[in-house]
């Protein structure tokens, strides 16, 4: 397939690099990224989307994507598909995915989980929104940069699988580590803690196979001094779509929200950046009530 690739991050690159090593023929273009192997130097976004089969977009956030999506939609073949991978808004994944159907594409919105281990393996998660005329032509491609593919439904249905994921993933990280905070206080030894709580009802996919703390558990950040992983900014970002998403849904959700409050503390203001989003351990086994 002719595949065009724009936005080439630390996601992006290697996704694409796993279309070339498959043997399709890529077509990138970045602001600030390099191309990696195999794949070919657009001048702009439009260059890279212009007679392509496929056009997927890895970007930073909904506000970006608006303009690529503005900028690439009329250079696109009729028929083509409008692949867009980033975690994004709600919203903007449906207003892009309608711009891009009026304009006579097709189009997805297929966020990702499984970070950058996953993109370089191609062993990602893909959490799909679209018309099932979009899902099927972007299957091979999910077969080649994933191990998984969920049709979720219509536009937009992708990013709202992955937020509500995430946000039950923060929400979690966050109660496991104040549990170890607590159990330090109390004078229960981690591993002890680990050893029950692993294998009876306060088991969960961050204390199984993340454990936060280090030396205990399944080897994660914490053995690597907290660095990401999936950073702590990240799952801010994710929090923050989150609540963005229930807001203009009307939903309540109390927990998302205190998940959010608390990432935001610790990234802006308690030397969360940069780390690890499961080194909110120590940081809240360092505070004490008050
Ligand atoms: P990144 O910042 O490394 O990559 C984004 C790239 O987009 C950058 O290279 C940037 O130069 C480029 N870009 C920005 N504006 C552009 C424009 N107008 N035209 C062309 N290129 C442009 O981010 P990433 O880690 O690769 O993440 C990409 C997306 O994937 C984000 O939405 C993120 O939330 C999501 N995601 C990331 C991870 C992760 O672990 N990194 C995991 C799951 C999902």
């Amino acid at each position: 397939m002719k595949i065009g690739f724009i936005g080439l991050g630390n996601m992006g690159a290697p996704m694409a690099a796993n279309l070339v090593k498959a043997g399709h023929e890529v077509t990138g273009f970045d602001l600030v990224a390099p191309c990696p192997e195999g794949v070919s130097k657009a001048d702009s976004a439009a260059d890279a989307a212009a007679g392509q089969e496929v056009v997927i977009t890895m970007l930073p956030n909904g506000d970006i994507l608006r303009s690529v999506a503005a900028e690439i939609i009329p250079a696109m073949d009729k028929g083509a598909l409008f692949l867009d991978c980033s975690t994004v808004d709600v919203e903007s994944a449906r207003a892009v995915a309608h711009d891009a159907e009026a304009a006579g594409l097709l189009a997805a919105d297929a966020p990702v989980s499984g970070g950058i281990g996953g993109a370089q393996a191609g062993t990602l998660t893909f959490m799909a929104g679209g018309s099932d005329a979009a899902f099927e032509k972007a299957r091979p491609l999910f077969d080649i940069m994933g191990q998984k593919a969920v049709h979720c439904g219509p536009s937009g249905n992708g990013q709202a699988a992955k937020i509500c994921n995430n946000m039950i993933l923060g929400a979690t990280m966050l109660v496991t580590c104040e549990a170890f905070a607590l159990a330090d206080k109390l004078g229960l030894d981690r591993q002890k803690m680990f050893d029950v709580v692993s294998t009876s009802s306060g088991y969960s996919w961050t204390m199984n196979a993340y454990t936060p703390a280090p030396g205990v558990g399944a080897t994660s950040p914490a053995d690597n001094d907290y660095k990401p992983g999936f950073a702590a900014e990240l799952m801010l970002k994710d929090l923050r779509l989150s609540q963005q998403a229930a807001e203009a849904a009307d939903a309540e959700t109390p927990i998302g929200a205190r998940a959010t409050e608390l990432y935001r503390q610790f990234v802006e203001s308690e030397g969360g950046k940069g780390m690890d989003f499961s080194a909110v351990l120590p940081w809240l086994a360092g505070k004490s009530r008050g």
